[in-house]
């Protein structure tokens, strides 16, 4: 192993690959009983979590329970976990910062932390030209923010929004009226945004048009120039389309490669901005900086989270220079950019750099896809595989012809993946979301496909 190895895998030794997963108390274990049952007193139960893990602490792709059982983590905390929980290098910059500066707002006043920052992200950025940024603290906020942006240079003239059904872009008011991945996150909430259209996402294995696969994203295209801009609305009224490069709560859906490419040429000779949302598909999770790139196209408006501070909450909004414009007053968060998160954010742009992250990332997401495509040849209840680096989703359906979404079976693999030590979830319907840390070896990303497929085929067998 060469020494840029050993350090991307800098987990190996308090956790070595021959220990993992190791269960020795059923999960969840008295303690995790303990703090399930406060939890449940305490806190609104408005999220779902797909089964009782109670994380105590964590080293790389490794969760330890308060139990002390092992789990290879296969979520990344919901994709955040880009560098691995605790990266050595990410802690000590916040050590470092945190002796420095804790707070001081970007609403009123001014610190080095920024710019140092956002220097270094300009460096990876999809958008050519000048650009400026907004730091918020969230992907709800970042989103929030680039809706206002898009509105506000063309000064209300453009009032509409184009979103995808599927997508989701976050649960604040603004960002939910753009999501539309599941009813529950909007029913009973209504009125929203007004001035918001959902159209079809080129969902290649459901498309919402009667094409094949490949053709959806033509489809979609024609849609909304036929039936959306001289039907619904006038294009020069819309201000932006919001699109997730590939859906992420929406099922890990990777549309075809023609589609964003069509997409940004349509809106161009519109006049209309596209805001790439990345918030969970960007800072390296697909083997790119931005999943955008897999398709050459460029961004007028990117929002980032989760994964930017591999931990820490940091929201970003980076677009270009003419458009990223609001006027003094218009826009600002207390908290947003706070130093210590950009410090975080600087340690990842500089660890993904040194130690090749994102190579890792395609290689042992290609790993990962084919051992799942293997599935699909021995598993009836396998109807989809598709996925970027480790963003990667495998479709469970009742019954290949119909694609009836196997739901129960999803989360019973989910469980029994769980069980046996493995932390993954679900996304859409019925799929498996395969979104590990981007420091996963590929050794210890197939000891978890292992047990994965194990509960697959349990679940297959009715067991
Ligand atoms: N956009 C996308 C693509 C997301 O996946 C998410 C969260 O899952 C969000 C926005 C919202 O981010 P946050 O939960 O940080 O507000």
């Amino acid at each position: 192993m060469n020494s840029v190895v050993s350090e991307m895998f800098y987990y190996y030794e308090k956790y070595p690959p021959e220990i993992l997963p190791k269960i020795t108390v059923e999960p969840p274990g008295p303690k995790a009983r303990e703090v399930i049952e406060k939890d449940h007193s305490l806190l609104m139960q408005s999220f779902v979590r797909w089964y009782p893990l109670v994380a105590k602490t964590g080293l790389g792709p490794v969760i330890e329970d308060v139990d002390g059982n092992l789990f290879i983590d296969m979520n990344a905390g919901i994709a955040v976990m880009g560098l691995g929980h605790n990266h050595p290098k990410v802690v000590e910059a916040i050590k470092r910062q945190s002796e420095k500066l804790l707070h001081y707002s970007l609403t009123d006043f001014y610190y080095e932390e920024a710019p140092q920052y956002l220097e270094e992200l300009s460096r990876v950025i999809p958008i050519k030209g000048g650009r400026k940024f907004f730091l918020g603290n969230s992907g709800a906020e970042a989103n929030e923010a680039a809706l206002k942006i898009v509105r506000g240079v063309n000064e209300g003239r453009r009032p509409y929004i184009i979103s995808f059904i599927g997508s989701f872009h976050g649960r604040t008011t603004g960002a939910m009226s753009l999501t539309a991945s599941k009813p529950v996150h909007r029913k009973g909430f209504q009125p929203l945004l007004p001035a918001i259209i959902h159209v079809p996402y080129p969902y290649p294995y459901r498309c919402a048009f009667n094409v094949p696969p490949e053709d959806c994203g033509d489809a979609v295209i024609g849609f909304l120039e036929e039936w959306i801009f001289r039907r619904v609305v006038d294009p020069s009224e819309v201000a932006a389309v919001f699109a997730e490069p590939i859906q992420g709560e929406g099922g890990y859906v990777v549309p075809p490669d023609d589609f964003f490419p069509k997409l940004k040429s349509l809106l161009e000779r519109n006049g209309i901005l596209f805001v790439d949302d990345e918030v969970q598909a960007g800072m390296g999770r697909t083997g790119k900086w931005f999943a955008i790139e897999h398709w050459g196209v460029e961004p007028d408006l990117i929002t980032m989270a989760k994964a930017v501070a591999s931990g820490l909450p940091l929201g970003v909004v980076a677009g270009r220079e003419d458009v990223m414009r609001l006027p003094p007053g218009s826009h600002a968060s207390t908290f947003g950019g706070n130093p210590v998160a950009l410090a975080a954010g600087r340690a990842v742009i500089e660890v993904m750099k040194e130690e090749k992250i994102l190579d890792n990332a395609s290689r042992v997401g290609e790993a990962i896809l084919k051992r799942a495509r293997e599935w699909m040849d021995t598993y009836d209840i396998v109807g989809d595989v598709r996925g970027k680096g480790l963003m990667i989703g495998v479709e469970l359906v009742k019954n290949r012809s119909t694609k009836e979404y196997a739901k129960k079976e999803l989360s019973e693999v989910l469980t029994k993946s769980y069980k046996r030590g493995i932390a993954v979830i679900g996304a859409g319907f019925s799929t498996i979301r395969i979104a590990p840390p981007l420091v996963i070896s590929e050794e210890l990303a197939m000891k978890a496909m292992d047990v994965i497929e194990g509960a697959l085929k349990d679940v297959s067998h009715g067991l």
